[in-house]
């Protein structure tokens, strides 16, 4: 029972029934014109999955402030009708909905966005300092003038946001846009009354929540989501961060989101390398902040305190502070998780964004204890940040039907069939699922002994366990949905003769190369090397792909959650919040930590780390092609931390038992020495039902690595899984 989580907390003037905040995300839905019915449906079906208050992703306070030509407006006529129709639709099923007040300062990608005139409109921001992004403008430095419009457009925005109907607002202060720029030293260079000590940095970030507050009244909550840290070099020091928050509620927020890192950062901050609940500290040290006494100097309490904030006292100097509630957020993908951090005592609620995506239902089958049925997200950002990034809509490699509720809605059918699925990875999987959960008879056949195909080999990589919540998750579904599973069963064409259809998700088979000396007993396919492992020695890995920096990933990378936490932030080096107790809010990380190790040893197998000398070859082309652009950097970053090697632009002329010989571009040979060479050369479909089934006429649907192995891609076979069970 996760007492704490499913108990009743207030933010503000609301009440909420449990403490699971459903977090702002950008999902592209919102400038799709279709009069706000995708992103009702997306809201709504969390809603009806025990989601209790949704913010909205980032929504602009002005044209500038526009992260982009696929953000919405506050007072756009076109998007405010398809956000009242979003508000509607939570409420009609029952929940809440935050509108997050959003402006992207430097951040801005403004090429195409206009202002209502119609007028191209150019970034701005406290200092004219660009960020280092394709496409980004030097900022236009904010006067004065400026200044004080962009207050009055986020009160203006507020405004707009409550006669729209939404319940609460939140104030994007984090992660590096406008506001956060204003707070640190880094983007905020002026000398003005608007910078040049921190509490004049901070002053923008006060004055927008007091104009705010003036504009939606003590009736709507109002959440500031504040950076914990910035993990940018030269920014905030953990005293200006305390005392923003404490300024922060001085001016009358109701609670504190804390946030972290910014965009622009060399720490990865949500990727599956980053270990589960390390950000935790952070909004630990923001509610430890403001729960000490203020010892703010009376002088600069003063020019904080806001005389406007009825209620509260207007004598700041002899002011207790008020705790209001904390916020965690980040990294945070299992309520039971979120019960430990709340049993701190420090945080009153969580707010979770992609496990929204990844299943609907989350908070409900937690609440039931059905931990094993949530669909849990794997961190791999793949359909969602990845497709952000280059404005699509998003959606979830492990529920494809993320974002697009409206294309497959979840109805019964009127004709029940019974239909096979052949093959147990991913496309598969899905395609089972979606079958049975409307009401049709499944049967799965899986030639190995157990389910997940490249999903198994995948949570054998180091960062990448969570990957076997995925195969968990969709086997206590089919087994709750009655469907037959029969593994370690090669289905022939004569056998699925008497489905009504059947779709075909046999995947792949790892590709051979045509080198001399490959037969060697030394040489090992990727998938033999991570299923039974790899003998001592140095090791050469040909090919650089996904799968060749996956598999040195499984080689040089700790193989123990609770090790890699700590590598992590030996690595990045980060910083310790002063008000951060070492002993005694430790225990609800280390149990965090604990339960992902059990994880990672039950379902992937513990593996001593082999600590190697490991070369990654590649022909040609970027190491780690094909991988999402917010995890190849990450990866490659862990690779060249742990020592391993690469060599590009290169011929292979042979294998031998001394290792790879390669010709370099300008001709020169030479031997890469290894004890074991590891083929990571891509895959080959393997489909051996397709043509058979067609030529008995057996209707079927080829999905996954079986229609199309050039490209081994996730999303796309889950998606294809998805389509295959609407097509039959
Ligand atoms: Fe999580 Fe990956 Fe789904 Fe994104 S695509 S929500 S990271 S599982």
């Amino acid at each position: 029972a996760l007492e704490r989580t499913f108990s009743p907390w207030r933010l503000g003037a609301l009440e909420l029934p449990h403490r699971v905040i459903t977090g702002s995300m950008h999902t592209g839905l919102e400038t799709l014109d279709d009069g706000g019915a995708a992103l009702s449906a997306y809201f709504a079906e969390r809603i009806e999955g025990g989601a209790a208050l949704i913010i909205t992703g980032g929504l602009a306070v002005n044209a500038e402030g526009s992260g982009a030509d696929d953000f919405s407006r506050l007072g756009d006529e076109a998007s405010d009708a398809r956000f009242a129709a979003a508000a509607a639709a939570v409420h009609a099923a029952g929940g809440l909905i935050a509108a997050q007040l959003f402006h992207a300062g430097r951040y801005a990608l403004l090429d195409g966005v206009t202002d209502a005139q119609g007028r191209r409109v150019h970034p701005v921001a406290p200092s004219p300092l660009p960020w280092r992004a394709a496409g980004a403008e030097v900022p236009v430095e904010l006067d004065e003038a400026g200044i004080l419009r962009t207050i009055d457009d986020f009160g203006r925005a507020a405004a707009r946001a409550v006669d729209l109907g939404f319940d609460a607002v939140e104030i994007m202060a984090s992660e590096g846009y406008l506001i956060n720029q204003f707070c640190s030293p880094v983007t905020n260079q002026r000398d003005d009354e608007w910078g040049g000590s921190a509490e004049r940095r901070r002053r923008f970030a006060v004055e927008v929540l007091r104009a705010v507050r003036r504009a939606v009244g003590f009736d709507v909550p109002i959440i500031v989501r504040m950076s914990g840290a910035d993990l940018v070099p030269g920014s905030s020091t953990q005293d200006d961060t305390d005392a923003l928050a404490r300024a922060l509620v001085l001016a009358g927020a109701d609670a504190l989101n804390v946030g972290i890192g910014w965009h622009e950062s060399s720490v990865p901050t949500v990727q599956a390398a980053v270990p589960h609940g390390v950000w935790l500290r952070y909004a630990e040290a923001v509610a430890r902040a403001i729960s000490l006494p203020v010892s703010m100097p009376a002088e600069a309490a003063t020019s904080l305190a806001d005389p406007a904030a009825a209620g509260r006292p207007t004598d700041p100097g002899a002011l207790p502070l008020t705790a209001v509630p904390v916020i965690a957020s980040n990294r945070l993908t299992d309520l039971r998780d979120a019960e430990d951090v709340l049993a701190g005592g420090l945080i009153t609620a969580v707010a979770l964004a992609r496990p929204f995506l990844a299943d609907a239902a989350i908070v409900d089958r937690s609440r039931d204890g059905h931990f094993d049925a949530v669909n849990s997200c794997i961190g791999c950002n793949q359909a969602c940040l990845d497709r952000s990034f280059v404005k699509k809509p998003v959606s979830c490699l492990v529920n494809p039907r993320a974002g697009t509720e409206t294309r497959y809605p979840l109805v019964l059918t009127r004709a029940p069939a019974a239909f096979a699925v052949v093959g147990g990875g991913p496309a598969g999987l899905v395609a089972a699922a979606d079958l049975a959960e409307r009401g049709h008879r499944v049967t799965l056949f899986e030639a190995d002994a157990r389910l997940g195909g490249q999903f198994t080999l995948a949570a054998r990589i180091p960062t990448k366990e969570d990957y076997a919540l995925t195969v968990a998750h969709y086997a206590a579904r089919l087994e709750s949905l009655g469907a037959r599973i029969e593994l370690g069963h090669e289905a022939t064409a004569d056998e699925l003769a008497g489905f009504a259809g059947v779709v075909v998700a046999t995947g792949v088979r790892p590709r051979t190369i045509d080198v001399p000396g490959w037969e060697l007993p030394t040489v090992l396919s990727y998938e033999r090397a991570i299923l039974e492992g790899v003998p001592e020695g140095r090791v050469a890995i040909i090919g650089g792909g996904g799968i060749g920096v996956d598999t040195a990933k499984f080689l040089v990378l700790s193989h123990d959650p609770a090790e890699r936490a700590r590598e992590f932030e030996q690595r990045f080096a980060l910083p310790a919040p002063s008000t951060w107790l070492e002993g005694d809010d430790l225990p609800q990380r280390t149990r965090v930590r604990e339960r992902r190790g059990r994880h990672a040893a039950e379902s992937a197998g513990m593996a001593p780390r082999p600590g190697r000398d490991v070369t990654v070859l590649r022909r040609s082309g970027k190491f780690g092609a094909g991988m999402g652009i917010t995890s190849r950097w990450v990866a490659l970053g862990e690779l060249r931390d742990a020592g391993v090697q690469f060599a590009s632009d290169l011929e292979y002329e042979r294998i031998t038992p001394e290792g790879v010989e390669i010709v370099l571009g300008d001709g020169a040979r030479q031997l890469v020495p290894a004890d074991v060479v590891i083929v990571c050369a891509g895959q080959v479909s393997h489909d051996p039902l397709s043509s058979q089934l067609a030529a008995r006429g057996i209707r079927h649907e080829t999905v996954g690595g079986a229609l199309d192995a050039t490209r081994v891609d996730a999303v796309r076979a889950t998606r294809q899984g998805i389509d295959a069970s609407r097509a039959l």
